[in-house]
């Protein structure tokens, strides 16, 4: 059968490395290419009995459709703990509960994006973001980041350059993939750009609250004082991701927009899982949990970077991520991290190449590498594995 499908469908291939970083899933394979959180923080036994509850108090609810905007309560919850302890003022009625942040990205691309338009986001940038942008057939122009993140001459280039573009995509915090952080002076500045230029930004930040040196920095969103930032929040490493709760904060007449292409796209987010996060939060110190993650992650981001320091030739160079769960490694120009990859794996140890990360290609001479899902052991040793590629080269 030749489906005739639509013409979008050209721009979204499943990439080669995908297929070869199914190889990362064996079990002999030290893998650092995952964005997971590690599996055995989790609080199974809460979640037990905070799904018991669920079920006993509110089990006709928790199995019936919702409204659309998500659980009260937890919309609640969601503004009154995560975002103020960001710094933004906003009530239940800012939130939408998403199925994921992904979800809000992909709304993203539907409310604001026609062929062609042009986006405008970190250079390189989150590749889940990417690909749901990509599903609207934009165009991206790529705004080079220094250890501060977007550079603000550079996106102000870019903004006078593109007087059409539709939104700065940005996340501010521990950046995926290179671990990088917008300064609290650029977040100002950005935000008066995007009022000079008229155009919105979209904050996602999944990983503000995994800081492993000092308090949550404040959002971009915090400096909005005219509802030009959307900002999108997730559960997924503070919490669980399978849960599949996020959100969208923003002013009422943009989040209404985000609110009607979710009743198209799947009427409302899990309503028990929903629930299951709100009894959670009601019950245990979601704080408390975060500390927990942070400490074991702390630990494994300094094993990791130390490893680095002792196992990687010195012309390979690597981010210090001051929270997150990614570091982000240079080599030199002309090698190429793909086939690097093919090596690794063939020595039980993989990474994510670089390459697509940045939207307009090219930058093939960097990979990303992920601390928060490997035991301490395993990170010791995979890193000496890499080493010995590296070095090799
Ligand atoms: N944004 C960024 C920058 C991410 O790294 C991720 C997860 N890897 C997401 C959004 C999506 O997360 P989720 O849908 O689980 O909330």
């Amino acid at each position: 059968m030749e489906f005739r499908l639509a013409k979008r469908m050209s721009n979204l291939k499943a990439s080669e490395i995908r297929e070869l970083l199914k190889l990362a899933e064996m079990p002999e394979i030290i893998s650092f290419a995952g964005g997971m959180p590690a599996p055995e923080l989790f609080p199974i036994k809460e979640m037990e009995l905070v799904t018991k509850k669920v079920l006993e108090d509110q089990g006709k609810l928790a199995l019936q459709y919702g409204p659309t905007e998500g659980y009260r309560p937890l919309r609640k919850i969601i503004a009154e703990q995560r975002m103020k302890k960001s710094g933004v003022n906003a009530d239940e009625n800012n939130i939408l509960v998403t199925s994921g942040s992904q979800q809000g990205l992909d709304f993203t691309g539907r409310i604001f994006l026609d062929k062609d338009d042009i986006v405008i986001c970190e250079s390189p940038s989150y590749l889940g973001a990417i690909n749901a942008f990509k599903a609207y057939e934009p165009k991206f122009v790529e705004v080079p980041m220094d250890d501060n993140g977007m550079i603000i001459e550079e996106l102000e280039k870019a903004l006078s350059e593109n007087p059409t573009a539709k939104f700065i995509y940005t996340i501010p915090d521990f950046q995926n993939p290179t671990g990088k952080t917008l300064s609290v002076d650029r977040r100002k500045r950005m935000v008066e750009l995007a009022e000079k230029y008229n155009i919105p930004i979209i904050e996602d930040n999944p990983y503000g609250e995994l800081i492993y040196e000092g308090d949550v920095l404040p959002s971009i969103k915090s400096f909005d004082k005219n509802g030009i930032v959307v900002y999108l929040g997730t559960f997924s490493k503070t919490f669980c991701p399978g849960l599949r709760i996020g959100w969208v904060c923003a002013d009422k007449e943009i989040l209404s927009k985000y609110i009607i292409v979710k009743q198209g796209a799947d009427l409302q987010t899990n309503s028990m899982s929903q629930r299951e996060a709100a009894i959670f939060m009601e019950n245990y110190n979601l704080n408390d949990h975060i500390n927990k993650i942070k400490e074991v992650y702390k630990k494994r981001r300094d094993l990791m970077l130390e490893t680095m320091k002792q196992e990687f030739p010195e012309n390979c160079t690597f981010t210090y991520p001051k929270g997150g769960l990614f570091t982000w490694v240079t080599l030199p120009e002309g090698l190429d991290a793909a086939k690097i990859l093919e090596i690794c794996l063939k020595e039980n140890v993989a990474f994510v190449p670089g390459g697509s990360f940045f939207p307009n290609g090219g930058h093939s001479n960097h990979f990303r590498l992920n601390f928060s899902n490997m035991t301490e052991e395993k990170i010791v040793e995979g890193i000496k594995r890499l080493g010995k590629v590296l070095r090799s080269l």
